[in-house]
C-alpha cells in the first residue's frame, strides 16, 4: 500500500464513506479521476544529448470550479502518484472551501541532473504538451515538489505565447514582478505553523518549548521550522535527501536555513563544514547529532511533521513512534494501515488536506488578485490565510467532537466528500 498512493487515497475515502452523508452513486463516481494527460517531452539537453521524458496531468474533480493543483518534478513521479495527489488536492480544495476542484502534475525527471536551461526547456515542453487542458478558467497549475515561482513564470510566458497576450492567471505561485502574490513562497509553512497552533490551543497544551520534528527541509519543511521556532517552539530535528540533525535543545534554524538557501547539506552543516555564520561562535548551539531520516520519525518529541514524500508513516515503523502528535505537511505521508494503528494509539494526526491547505489558499488569493488586476499587501494575503485555515480547522474539529469520529482524517474527509458529493448532486448528471 505504501508504494501505491492512489490505494492509500481511496482507503481514506472509504474509511469516511460509513461516516459521511453522501450517495452511494455519486461516492463511486469520486473515486475516479475525470482525466489524465500523458505527454512525451524530447528535450535537448544543454550538453547536446536529446533526452526523452514523460509527464503527466491528471484533472480529478471539477465539480466546485476550475481545477487546481501544482506540477512537481521528481524521478518518482507515476501516473497513479499524479492521480492520487489530483484526488487529494479536490479534497484540500473542498475541505477550505476554495472554489476549485483539483488537478495535479508531474514530470518524471531528477532536476539535480539538469541545468537552469535544461529545466527551462523541460519546463516549456510541459507546458505545450498540456497547453490544450489548462488556463485561467480551466485548470491552473502551481508549485510542488522541486518547481518554484521561477518554473511558474516560464510555464506563463509558454502559455502566453500562444495566446498572443500576457496570461497571468494561467498559473499561481509566480514572481512577484508578474503577477505572483507577497506571502505565497511561504504560505504552506505558515499554514502547517498555524495549525500546529490551532492543535495545541485544541489540546489545551502549550506550545512554547514543545518539541518539533520536521522530516524535509525544502520549502514547506524550511517555512513551517522557522514560522514554528518564531513562535516558541523548539524545532530539535530536521532533515533533507543526505541526513537528518537533531540537537535534544534545539537547532539553530536560521543557520540552518541560511546553509541551505547557499546549497548546502543537512550532512554537511552537521559535520560543521559549511556551518553557517549565523550559529558560528555562539555558545547558546551546541553541535547538532547526525541521525538518519527513519530515526528521525520515531524521536521522542511533541510533535512530528512529515514535509516530504508520500508513505514514510507506515505499518513497519509506526509503533516505534513516539511523537504525542502529527502534523503532515506533506501530501499523503501516512498510509491507512498505520493510520488505524495512530488512532488507536490516541496520536492526534493534522491531515494533510488540512495542514498543508497554506499553499492552495494563497494560491487562490493570488489568482483573485490577478482576476482583479489588483494586489493586496503581504499583511491582507496573511490575515485571509489565517481566516481561512482557521476556519476549515474549527470546523474539522466541530465535525470530530460532534460527529464521534474516529480522528481528524476522517472528520476531514467526511466534510470535503459531503462538499463535492452535494455539487454533484445539485450539478446532476450530464447528459
Ligand atoms: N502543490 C501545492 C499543494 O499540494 C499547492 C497547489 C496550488 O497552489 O495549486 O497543495
Amino acid at each position: 500500500m505504501a508504494d501505491d498512493p492512489f490505494e492509500n487515497m481511496l482507503a481514506q475515502m472509504d474509511r469516511a464513506e460509513e461516516y459521511a452523508d453522501v450517495d452511494h452513486g455519486v461516492f463511486e463516481r469520486l473515486k475516479h479521476p475525470e482525466r489524465t494527460l500523458k505527454v512525451t517531452l524530447p528535450v535537448e539537453l544543454e550538453s547536446g544529448e536529446v533526452e526523452v521524458f514523460e509527464g503527466y496531468r491528471c484533472q480529478f474533480d471539477s465539480a466546485r470550479g476550475p481545477f487546481k493543483g501544482g506540477v512537481r518534478f521528481h524521478p518518482s513521479v507515476s501516473q497513479r502518484e499524479v492521480e492520487a495527489l489530483a484526488g487529494w488536492m479536490t479534497w484540500k480544495t473542498a475541505l477550505v472551501d476554495l472554489p476549485y476542484g483539483g488537478a495535479k502534475g508531474g514530470v518524471i525527471c531528477e532536476p539535480k541532473e539538469l541545468t537552469d536551461r535544461d529545466l527551462e526547456r523541460l519546463t516549456r515542453r510541459y507546458t505545450e504538451g498540456i497547453r490544450r487542458m489548462i488556463g485561467p478558467e480551466v485548470d491552473v497549475p502551481a508549485p510542488d515538489m522541486n518547481t518554484n515561482p521561477q518554473t511558474m513564470a516560464w510555464m506563463m510566458d509558454t502559455y502566453s505565447m500562444y495566446e498572443g497576450y500576457s496570461v497571468p492567471q494561467v498559473v499561481t505561485g509566480k514572481p512577484l514582478e508578474i503577477g505572483g502574490t507577497p506571502g505565497r513562497v511561504e504560505a504552506t509553512g505558515r499554514g502547517v505553523s498555524l495549525v500546529t497552533e490551532r492543535l495545541f490551543e485544541y489540546l489545551d497544551r502549550d506550545l512554547t518549548d514543545a518539541t518539533i520534528a520536521i522530516q524535509g527541509f525544502g520549502n514547506v519543511g524550511s517555512n513551517a521550522a522557522r514560522l514554528l521556532d518564531e513562535s516558541g517552539a523548539n524545532v530539535v530535528a530536521t532533515s533533507d535527501v543526505s541526513g537528518a540533525a537533531y540537537d535534544p535543545d534545539g537547532l539553530d534554524v536560521a543557520a540552518l536555513g541560511a546553509h541551505v538557501d547557499a546549497g548546502g547539506l543537512i550532512e554537511e552543516y552537521v559535520a560543521g563544514d559549511l556551518r553557517g555564520s549565523a550559529g558560528e561562535g555562539d555558545s547558546r548551539w551546541d553541535d547538532p547529532d547526525a541521525i538518519t531520516n527513519a530515526e528521525l520519525l520515531t524521536l521522542d518529541v511533541d510533535v512530528l511533521i512529515p514535509a516530504a514524500v508520500e508513505g514514510v508513516i507506515t505499518a513497519d515503523n509506526v509503533d516505534d513512534l513516539r511523537a504525542s502528535a502529527i502534523v503532515e505537511a506533506a501530501n499523503g505521508p501516512t498510509t491507512v494501515a498505520a493510520d488505524k494503528a495512530l488512532t488507536e494509539r490516541d496520536i492526534q494526526v493534522v491531515p494533510d488536506i488540512l495542514a498543508n491547505a497554506g499553499g492552495v489558499i494563497v494560491s487562490y488569493l493570488e489568482w483573485v488578485q490577478n482576476a482583479q488586476e489588483f494586489s493586496w499587501p503581504l499583511e491582507t494575503v496573511n490575515a485571509e490565510l489565517e481566516r481561512r485555515i482557521g476556519t476549515a480547522f474549527d470546523e474539522t474539529i466541530e465535525q470530530y467532537d460532534t460527529e464521534g469520529l474516529p480522528d481528524l482524517r476522517t472528520a476531514a474527509y467526511t466534510l470535503a466528500l459531503e462538499r463535492t458529493a452535494k455539487a454533484h448532486e445539485y450539478r446532476g448528471l450530464f447528459p
